[in-house]
């Protein structure tokens, strides 16, 4: 059996060990568990490496986007338009709010949404969109979404839990970081992500000082000063020896994204081409950073190739595998529908591992796999 993961978070560790360990150590020393400066520094960190006037560390990517949806000051009832084709998460945390989760399709190709698809969603209700950076590159059309936003008066909350380290090409001109062209970024850190810690954590970022300011109460029980409470909010931190996790990694977050990058490109040189399977289509604005190496099988094999893979020590991963609107626990907010995109990509869709520590001889093991399953 070959011991092909589809993360590597420990043989990662092994290269950052003496560092990492002496992070935690020293938090562990100053016994400043929460908010202390480790806390800090990472959130100073993050700040300047995605060029951004806010970080807001916080619990995890989930309570990023409920704290991000608890500062626009929104009622029951307000419309949010999510892609029916992600993380339960991205929903999940509007419809706890009592809004309304505006289930869209979207594009076959790059697994985001357009804005096509927003724009023929939008009702007098919309109050917000949420694009979801699937897999690891930006909405390519944030641009138009953002034009959408100012005409109709929405807001813009990026998912960018599978995305940070991407930069997209904005029109002005300008490259910005993934989660920094809406009017809010929220992403995750948990383990498995690009930019992940050795627990949970997450963050909210903003440019807007005053969102930012609302965001921060809101992660701290509504208050701005100790035991005055403005608002209601919720208890969400990223303890401090996640931050010192992350302030060791956030240095190299641009060589992990390089090495999923090159491990991307080998696999499409190697893998394109073969009958009734796709390689993944690169949005035109954005760069890869390859959350997921994500594969369409067309020829209706998808769970046979899967299981062959299996049995030759390969592991592989369905992401995802029910659309948002067949879920139990949200099929009411739209009986019936059906999303041709969405229903079609959750029956094609196959992830093969990618991580920072894959190798091409683990590579070629797994594309060799894959032919033999089509020759
Ligand atoms: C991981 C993820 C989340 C949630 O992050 P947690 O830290 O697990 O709460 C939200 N949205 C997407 C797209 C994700 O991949």
């Amino acid at each position: 059996m070959s011991n092909i993961q589809m993360v590597d978070v420990r043989g990662q560790y092994l290269h950052i060990k003496n560092e990492v360990d002496a992070a935690i150590q020293e938090v562990i020393d100053s016994c400043a568990f929460i908010n202390g400066p480790k806390v800090k520094s990472f959130q100073a960190n993050l700040e300047s490496y995605l060029d951004v006037n806010c970080v807001i560390p916080c619990a995890n990517g989930t309570d990023a986007l409920q704290i991000a949806l608890m500062a626009l000051d929104l009622n029951v009832g307000d419309e949010v338009i999510v892609p029916a084709f992600t993380y339960v998460a991205t929903a999940e945390v509007i419809a706890l709010l009592g809004l309304t989760p505006i289930m869209v399709d979207v594009d076959p190709d790059t697994f985001n949404v357009t804005a096509d698809i927003v724009r023929s969603a939008l009702t007098e209700n919309t109050k917000v969109v949420v694009p979801v950076h699937l897999f690891g590159q930006v909405t390519g059309e944030m641009d138009e979404i953002m034009d959408l936003a100012k005409a109709h008066n929405f807001y813009v909350i990026e998912d960018n839990a599978q995305a940070i380290g991407a930069n997209y090409k904005h029109k002005n001109g300008k490259t910005l970081k993934s989660g920094t062209i809406g009017h809010i970024g929220c992403t995750s850190f948990y383990p498995s992500k690009n930019l992940g810690c050795y627990g949970d954590g997450g963050a909210i970022y903003t440019n807007d000082e005053q969102l930012g300011i609302n965001l921060r109460k809101i992660a701290n029980h509504g208050q701005a000063k100790k035991y005055h409470h403005d608002v209601i909010g919720c208890n969400s931190r990223l303890d401090a020896i996640q931050a010192a996790v992350l302030d060791v990694k956030l240095k190299r977050l641009d060589q992990y994204c390089e090495a999923r990058e090159k491990a991307a490109t080998y696999y499409d040189h190697n893998l394109s081409g073969i009958d009734g399977l796709s390689t993944p289509v690169r949005e035109k604005k954005s760069s890869h950073v390859f959350h997921q190496y994500t594969l369409k099988e067309k020829s209706g094999k998808r769970d046979t190739l899967k299981e062959y893979l299996k049995e030759k020590g390969i592991p592989s991963m369905v992401y995802y595998p029910v659309p948002l609107y067949n879920q139990e626990a949200f099929r009411h907010y739209a009986p019936g529908i059906e999303l041709v995109a969405t229903e079609q990509l959750c029956k094609e869709v196959i992830s093969l591992p990618i991580h920072t520590e894959m190798n091409y001889e683990m590579q070629d093991i797994i594309i060799e796999a894959v032919k033999s399953f089509y020759s």
